[in-house]
């Protein structure tokens, strides 16, 4: 049997992140990843990571306070403050590990601006920061020798006598099952986006992780809070990152009239992004959209500065909507782009169950509340995904591992042969497809009582065709049909979640708008709502959220 002493499930920033502090702790250290590590949805971040970096006149306190009002007030402030803190030293060991970010005119790491944030704070390699940052830690954790499975499918986590020690996994080249042993386990798997559709997220963003640790007994967080990007290509939901307004694009509706100016007057194009995604749909719902979408205007930026910095958006409007943002504007509209909650874990990644921990995009640690701040999410993943492996390689020090055998992969066995023997049935694409529009429509940027119960039956409806789903596919090898149909049960189990949660939230906050109760109600809702799983169902518990010094207020920009 496969025996490890930390086991990380995803090779993302998180997961290598947390590969690399646990691996220079001495311990036995291996990742596992469904697909080869630089092809994780990490490599698609565009825009940059934050860091108030104090040479630059600025501070840790200051991006927390934005962190916290872009929050809407519910990010946890303890774990904010710990992730601004230590934002420095991290971006800083990225560029020394040999992340080549792009540079100011007098030779030092060079800030673009971000929405929500007061300082140019945002650290960026043109618009493939995600690219460079992760094949760095790739590079890394290869040379400090951790094991990669790369190619393998998790399937389960192993829970005995309440503790996690093993997880149950496919070797999707073969086929073959195998029971793995570790004294911890690390869930770095990160979102869930197409549970949305479109969305900006690759296709393997389908909450494997945060549907793994429901069933394992850990609580997830903040379910409700799904953030929609402001600036996602018209048709195909591709994202053009806010490094776009960022370096100074406007947003323009149909009458040419530059909106934000009158809904966000200091901010504009760079009020947080659940602010400018509201505001372009009521431009859209209002009339003054073109087809479904408003304007990103870059052309005065000139084609020299829009190469330099932003040549990978530009290919992209190109290859897929046919425009050229040097000469036209580009058709956008808000997409569903990051879920802000996820497993619930403390400062140092221990979820509620002993062994098992969580960080980056799966977990909710949380620092990002009703609302992420663009380029929070990379110094999330780096600044928790550390602390994790920390924690982890400690512990693992200090056990032994729990008693699991070749047994433990019964029922996925079982499981799995049961989708194959079903021989006839509907595929899983149009259920996924029906799901995520279904997702989209009732708990997109605007959300009501009746809708939201609407979107409930559907998700039912989803959930009973499921049952009887049907893989065509019967062979051992690469069998991407079975996966495929394996990821659509992790994500009914989240669409169920957000919808529970956000049913349950009687209020507007962060990314939960909701029309029929538009109003923040900071006396019943400074709190977290934390689901979990039980035989047949959910259960819904709260949890206050930390305020250490900045007490909430209106939020304006
Ligand atoms: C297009 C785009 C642009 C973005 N731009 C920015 C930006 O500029 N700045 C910013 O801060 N944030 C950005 N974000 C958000 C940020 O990139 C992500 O939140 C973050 O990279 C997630 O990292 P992660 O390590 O948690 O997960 P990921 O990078 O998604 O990695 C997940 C890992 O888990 C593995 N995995 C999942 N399920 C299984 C399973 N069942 N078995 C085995 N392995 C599994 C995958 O193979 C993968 O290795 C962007 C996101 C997108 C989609």
């Amino acid at each position: 049997m496969i025996e490890h002493d930390v086991l990380i499930i995803g090779a993302g920033l998180a997961g290598m992140r947390a590969a690399l502090a646990a691996k220079q702790e001495g311990v036995d250290v291996a990742v596992v990843s469904k697909v080869h590590p630089v092809r994780s949805h990490s490599n698609a971040a565009q825009g940059g990571i934050n860091a108030a970096l104090t040479d630059r006149g600025d501070d840790w306190r200051d991006h927390a306070y934005d962190t916290i009002k872009g929050s809407d007030y519910l990010g946890d402030q303890d774990a904010i403050s710990i992730m601004c803190k230590e934002a420095g030293d991290e971006v800083i060991a990225m560029e020394h590990m040999g992340a080549i970010f792009n540079r100011d005119e007098e030779g030092r790491l060079g800030t673009r601006s971000f929405g929500g944030q007061r300082q140019a704070r945002t650290f960026f390699v043109a618009d493939f920061t995600g690219q460079a940052l992760l094949h760095v830690l790739y590079e890394q954790i290869m040379k400090a020798g951790a094991r990669v499975y790369e190619e393998w499918f998790v399937l389960s986590l192993i829970v005995k006598d309440g503790r996690c020690g093993g997880v149950v996994m496919m070797d999707i080249r073969t086929g073959k099952i195998e029971v793995v042993k570790a004294k911890a386990v690390i869930l770095a798997a990160g979102g869930l986006g197409r549970v949305f559709e479109p969305s900006t997220n690759a296709l393997i963003c389908t909450g494997d992780g945060m549907s793994l640790g429901y069933r394992a007994g850990a609580s997830l967080m903040d379910m409700e809070m799904v953030q929609y990007h402001p600036t996602t290509l018209k048709g195909s939901g591709v994202l053009i990152s806010e490094a776009a307004r960022g370096e100074g694009a406007y947003l323009l509706n149909s009458e040419n009239e530059r909106f934000m100016l009158r809904y966000a007057p200091e901010f504009k194009e760079l009020a947080s992004r659940d602010v400018v995604s509201r505001c372009e749909q009521t431009e859209i719902d209002e009339g003054r959209g073109i087809d479904g979408c408003v304007l990103l205007d870059l052309r005065h930026l000139g084609e020299k500065y829009i190469s330099e910095r932003l040549s990978q958006i530009r290919e992209l409007a190109m290859d897929f909507a046919n425009v050229d943002m040097v000469t036209d504007p580009v058709p956008i509209m808000p997409g569903m782009h990051y879920q802000m909650g996820g497993v619930q874990a403390n400062i140092d990644g221990e979820t509620k169950v002993p062994g098992l921990y969580a960080a980056g995009e799966v977990a909710c640690v949380s620092v990002h509340g009703g609302n992420r701040l663009g380029a929070n999410s990379l110094l999330d993943t780096l600044v928790f995904g550390r602390r994790s492996g920390l924690h982890a390689s400690e512990l693992s020090k200090k056990i032994g591992h729990i008693n699991i055998n070749e047994n433990d992969a019964q029922s996925d066995k079982e499981n799995i042969q049961r989708l194959l023997d079903n021989d006839k049935g509907e595929s899983f694409g149009q259920i996924r497809l029906d799901m995520g529009t279904a997702m989209k429509e009732h708990f997109g940027v605007f959300r009501e009582e009746n809708s939201m119960a609407k979107g409930v039956e559907k998700i039912q409806a989803v959930k009973k065709r499921a049952e009887n789903v049907y893989v065509a596919d019967k062979t051992s090898t690469f069998n991407t049909n079975l996966l495929f149909t394996l990821e659509l049960g992790f994500m009914i189990e989240c669409a169920e979640t957000i919808a529970a949660s956000a049913i349950d939230r009687k209020e507007s906050r962060g990314a939960h708008t909701r029309t029929d109760m538009p109003d923040r109600d900071d006396k019943n809702w400074i709190k977290h709502i934390l689901v979990n799983k039980n035989e047949d169902s959910h259960e819904i518990s709260y949890k206050d959220v930390v305020i250490t010094e900045w007490e909430p207020q209106i939020r304006q920009y």
